[in-house]
């Protein structure tokens, strides 16, 4: 199998490395680095929001989407070469992720014309912001147990409920929220795609404070919230389908570029052991080999998936193996910085914090090593809930 990336491939990269090298100076020089897992309480909003914006007048949001569409039908392998090029830059996290990963990609496929008309135009334009309302406190990996409820009340949708976990609802315009419409179906039956908007009186967002004393995401309380009846994703009760699209957008190329930071994470960890004399210990040596050997791993799997077309249960072995990957890190990264990095604001000790986490987003070890197990290897399936 061929694993390098062909001339044209090569000639992209150097379209948009050139962009990001022109382009991320003057105001937008301080915007590099800013953002990310583990950072996103509030870092840099405003100017990462013009940055966005920026990118979207130049063409460089929602790469991936058709043309008709706002974007630039870029393929698969283009896809890549961006997220790893605009990693490599340290461009500064995106703001409008939700909306050009998960909910975009779900109304191109699921969605109406009028939908798209309606969303798509301000995700390109990073005029609109949206979260992702899905978790609840008793439905996370087990989501069709969801409880929040809309009832129709002539032209709208009454929403209440709770949602948690919500990832930067604290300055999203928008939520797609999965909602119970028929209480009296099946589980996964019964269950209907909304999209609502945040900033009315039916919705309170409050902030949940993690272990690194940031705030990232939050609860969401649905207290007769509204939303028009026409902001249905797939069929009404059918939303199911729709949910489960946007789950496999999720796990598919939105996460090539996070590798490029991986690496530099692992330089940073290099060179402090050689500054503090940690790397003279063979166990820490062993475990920097181990982790480079991981990088070098995850590259290739990346790239052998790239090369299979359209990642499917082998989105999970990914997810499963970067997710344990970075958690090891982390614990290597203040492990070789010793008592030192128990101190407030060590290096690194943010991304050993919100690492704990990667195992646990865009779904648990524990689930994807059922769909593994079931799907990439066909063994007999996990005992459902009725
Ligand atoms: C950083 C972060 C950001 C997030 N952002 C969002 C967001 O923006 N929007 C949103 O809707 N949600 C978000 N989530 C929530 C996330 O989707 C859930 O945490 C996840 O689905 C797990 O659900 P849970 O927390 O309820 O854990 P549970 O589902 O209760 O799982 C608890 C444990 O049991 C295991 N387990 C559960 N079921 C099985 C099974 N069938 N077989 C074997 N083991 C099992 C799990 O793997 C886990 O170890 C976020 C989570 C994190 C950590």
């Amino acid at each position: 199998m061929d694993l390098r990336f062909s001339d044209e491939d090569e000639a992209f990269r150097r379209e948009v490395r050139d962009y990001l090298e022109t382009n991320l100076t003057g105001e937008f020089a301080e915007a590099r680095g800013l953002g990310g897992p583990g950072r996103e309480e509030n870092e840099g909003f405003d100017v990462r929001l013009a940055w966005e914006r920026h990118l979207a007048a130049d063409g460089w949001t929602c790469i991936g989407w058709p043309k008709e569409y706002g974007g630039r039908a870029a393929t698969l392998t283009q896809q890549v070469v961006f997220h790893e090029e605009y990693a490599r830059a340290q461009a500064p996290a995106r703001v409008g992720i939700f909306g050009e990963g998960l909910l975009g990609p779900t109304i191109i496929a699921f969605g109406t014309d009028e939908q798209r008309r309606r969303f798509l135009p301000p995700i390109v334009n990073a005029t609109e912001l949206w979260c992702q309302g899905y978790s609840e406190p008793d439905a996370g990996s087990d989501l069709a147990n969801l409880k929040t409820v809309a009832e129709r009340d002539g032209d709208e949708w009454v929403i209440s409920g709770q949602k948690v976990w919500t990832s930067l609802a604290h300055w999203a315009d928008w939520i797609f929220v999965l909602c119970r419409t028929d209480r009296s179906a099946p589980r996964h039956r019964g269950i209907s795609y909304l999209l609502c908007p945040m900033r009315q009186p039916g919705i309170e967002i409050r902030p949940i404070t993690q272990i690194s004393g940031k705030q990232e995401f939050n609860e969401v309380f649905f207290d007769g919230a509204r939303t028009p009846a026409d902001n249905v994703v797939g069929e009404v009760n059918g939303g199911w389908r729709a949910a489960m699209g946007t789950l496999a957008f999720e796990r598919g190329t939105l996460y090539f570029g996070q590798q490029i930071g991986f690496e530099r994470e692992f330089a940073e960890i290099v060179d402090a052991a050689r500054k503090n004399g940690a790397i003279d210990d063979p166990v820490v040596r062993d475990r920097l080999v181990q982790a480079w050997t991981g990088l070098r791993v995850m590259r290739f799997h990346n790239l052998r998936t790239l090369r299979d077309g359209e990642p499917g249960p082998e989105a999970s072995v990914n997810k499963l193996f970067w997710s344990q990957w970075h958690r090891s890190l982390g614990e290597l990264a203040m492990d070789v910085q010793g008592m030192g990095a128990t101190l407030q604001d060590a290096p690194l000790q943010w991304m050993f914090l919100f690492s704990r986490a990667d195992t646990i987003y865009a779904g648990a070890s524990e689930i994807q090593r059922n769909i593994i197990g079931e799907r990439a290897l066909g063994l007999p399936s996990e005992p459902k809930p009725a």
